[in-house]
């Protein structure tokens, strides 16, 4: 049994529903021994909500986590990360930020491609299913070899949750020239990618990234991997960690990844 969350946004993310306390309170109640927070830091993005809209306030966010991971010690491992939105023209603002805080986690997440989220219909705009998916992985590429200031790649597939036909068309062929050379290029770095399980929560019937793209990480030689929900929201936390467990055993994984002060500690899937 999977029994830690490494990817959770609270109160403190823009559109985090639930508070910190909350869900602490579901995380325990729901079996797990760790629990770490990855806020939302997407800087230098033009939202429509604002320049600022997915930016957490670091210094408050710190603050309340010092507080409740003492309150809970008993309880509970408490981690505090952040989830970087990672785009290219924003590697001065990364180096300084993440020396600022004492950061357990730091998951890199292609969030947003020539500052347009593919959550938006526009992004897809004027461009195939397969240029615009194509796109985005050359972007994520491009970040993975430019910064080194993330501890895992995040939901190294996001693009699929929201494309016309989402996962319908994709194969890992018709984009391995890319995807092999992204792989290769987090392994040579030490850097893992995310499993997320909020792709079961999408009715995409697999964790983010693809089961292809979990296989061929792990035939490349990778072994860092985490596990999240990215819930927003206290019923959601482990949201279907048991078919992500049993994707990760099929793909050939058998132990899963925490940070721990930007260090990987390995945990056994105990399945096998
Ligand atoms: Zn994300
Ligand atoms: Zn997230």
């Amino acid at each position: 049994m999977i029994t830690a969350d490494c990817h959770l946004h609270t109160t403190f993310s823009t559109d985090g529903e639930s508070a910190p306390e909350d869900m602490i309170k579901k995380g325990i109640e729901k079996g797990l021994t760790v629990m770490c927070f990855t806020e939302h830091m997407d800087y230098g993005v033009d939202y429509e909500e604002g320049p600022d809209a997915f930016q957490t306030d670091t210094e408050t966010y710190y603050t309340t986590f010092c507080n409740m991971k003492e309150k809970y010690s008993g309880n509970i491992n408490l981690f505090f990360g952040i989830e970087l939105g990672l785009t290219p023209s924003i590697t001065e603002f990364i180096r300084h930020y993440v020396k600022k805080y004492p950061f357990d986690f730091i998951i890199g997440s292609s969030h947003t491609v020539g500052g347009i989220d593919p959550y938006y219909s526009a992004f897809f705009e004027g461009r195939t299913e397969e240029e615009a998916y194509r796109l985005y992985f050359e972007a994520e590429l491009a970040c993975a070899k430019i910064f080194t200031d993330f501890d895992v790649y995040g939901h190294p597939d996001y693009v699929l949750r929201y494309g016309p036909s989402q996962n319908k068309n994709f194969t890992y062929q018709k984009y391995g020239d890319i995807l092999d050379e992204l792989m290769k290029t987090l392994i040579q770095n030490g850097k893992g990618i995310e499993c997320n399980s909020s792709g079961f929560k999408f009715g995409m019937g697999h964790p983010l990234p693809h089961t292809d793209i979990l296989k061929r990480y792990r035939e490349l030689g990778g072994e860092i991997i985490t596990i999240g929900s990215d819930a927003h929201k206290a019923e959601h936390i482990a949201h279907s960690f048991h078919l992500a467990e049993e994707a990760l055993t099929r793909c050939g994984f058998r132990y899963y990844t925490v940070f721990e002060n930007r260090k990987p500690v390995f945990y056994p899937i105990q399945n096998n």
